[in-house]
């Protein structure tokens, strides 16, 4: 896997003319993520963050390789993930060169747009859209609400568990969702009734972009997943937990999650995660060994990532009286039971086909202890424990004008750290469903 060596763009030392990318604590010149972007009037394009600001890909063109005619794309970079990886490492190289050497200052400078004039844009056409369930410790958590002396299912060692979401809700960071409305019936309720949900939850995720594909009837074999992985993301899978627990049986989770779900803008490339592989975690003597389909030496030895993931909220209280966000909880991306690879390997393994810009969830991610824990049914233990703001306010759930910000940042010893951006978006009140008459 050439394609993911450490080379001379992962260098602590090397720093670009464009200074404030410089100990930036997002996107100094080892990041390099890409996305699409526009300003007020103009299309979508492709750019690349360095720093506060975004290189127009479009407006660099002929300093780019040659082969990198993707750009015709336009508003989407779906062409470009498709790629094979060093088509994508070319292009990392290159723009890292023409950032570090002030030789090229003069031709690049003009392309750099301040990152605040602009909107980003989901940055693919996503076709398909699937969930997983590798944060064991969320598995764990969850399933002791419904089992305390069961929790884990008996499939959950052996089986990557996942389920098909919806492609079509999917947001950038900063687009608000609305308070879905549903079906529920608590434990006590006599019936069922309809209305906003009372539960309305988030969940802590990565997301993995699904670089080239596979035919249909092909799987794809666990040493060659990372091939298909184009880069990662942070992934906030909206969750009305009441009506989710009303719906899941037996089918699994549908109008509970696929109201909204969102993501951060920047997709951060495998090339850029290079120096945050590390090894998979050991599993539990006791834990049955994973089928040899599931299992490759060198994943287990570097399909992890290091990422530190954290959760804030504001609530609209908070924001008035200027209070900074209240941290819900914080915790890292090794804490998978399943690797990436393990999930594009398994998704994969009866030959359905995987397309360029499709994304997959990791599921929750939680650690051990509390603190680490990626959403609120867990911190809250199904709403029995509220959380109390700095405001003094208490959460059971999410409430309207709340705005959840997931963040990620890897860092290893000995290399410049790399942050994912922002994942973000504010709760909007429930749309009434008006009765409409149909004798009209
Ligand atoms: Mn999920």
């Amino acid at each position: 896997m050439a394609w993911l060596e450490i080379d001379e763009t992962h260098a602590p030392e090397r720093r670009s003319w464009h200074a404030e990318a410089n100990e930036h604590p997002e996107f100094p010149i080892q990041n390099l993520p890409l996305g699409i972007f526009s300003r007020p009037g103009e299309k979508p394009r492709p750019g690349v963050a360095i720093g506060n600001h975004i290189i127009d890909l479009f407006a660099i063109r002929s300093l780019l390789p040659r082969d990198s005619d993707w750009w015709l794309d336009g508003g989407q970079l779906n062409a470009l993930l498709g790629l094979p990886p060093a088509a994508r490492r070319d292009l990392r190289r290159r723009l890292s060169e023409l950032l570090s050497d002030n030789s090229y200052r003069s031709r690049v400078e003009p392309g750099l747009i301040a990152e605040r004039d602009c909107t980003l844009h989901l940055p693919a056409s996503i076709g398909d859209y699937s969930d997983f369930y590798v944060g064991i410790h969320h598995a764990t958590n969850v399933g002791k609400l419904f089992r305390p002396d069961n929790p884990l299912l008996p499939n959950y060692k052996h089986v990557p568990i996942g389920y098909h979401g919806r492609a079509s809700s999917i947001r950038p960071s900063g687009v608000p969702l609305v308070r879905p409305s549903g079906q529920a019936k608590g434990p006590d309720d006599a019936a069922p009734k309809f209305g906003p949900t009372a539960r309305l939850d988030y969940e802590l995720e990565l997301g993995i972009w699904i670089g080239e594909g596979n035919e249909l009837g092909e799987p794809i074999p666990i040493g060659q997943a990372p091939r298909h992985v184009a880069g990662y993301c942070l992934l906030n899978d909206w969750s009305a937990r009441d009506f989710q627990a009303w719906e899941y049986v037996p089918l699994g989770p549908f109008l509970a999650k696929n109201f909204h779900t969102s993501i951060s803008p920047w997709v951060i490339t495998p090339e850029a995660l290079a120096p945050f592989r590390t090894a998979q975690a050991v599993r539990d003597p006791d834990d049955p060994a994973p089928l040899p389909y599931l299992w490759d030496e060198g994943d287990q030895s570097h399909g992890a990532l290091a990422i530190r993931l954290k959760v804030s909220l504001t609530s609209t209280h908070m924001r008035a009286a200027r209070m900074e966000p209240a941290v819900l909880s914080q915790g890292s991306a090794v804490d998978m039971y399943w690797t990436a690879a393990q999930i594009v390997a398994h998704h994969a393994s009866n030959g359905c086909n995987l397309n360029p810009g499709d994304l997959l969830g990791t599921g929750t991610i939680s650690g051990a202890e509390r603190s680490t824990w990626g959403s609120l049914l867990e911190i809250t233990r199904g709403g029995a424990e509220p959380v109390e703001l700095p405001s003094g306010e208490q959460r059971r759930f999410l409430e309207d004008g709340d705005e959840i910000v997931l963040t990620g940042r890897a860092e290893a010893p000995g290399y410049v750290p790399i942050g994912f951006g922002e994942c973000r978006a504010r709760i909007m009140p429930a749309k009434p469903i008006l009765p409409i008459s149909n004798k009209e």
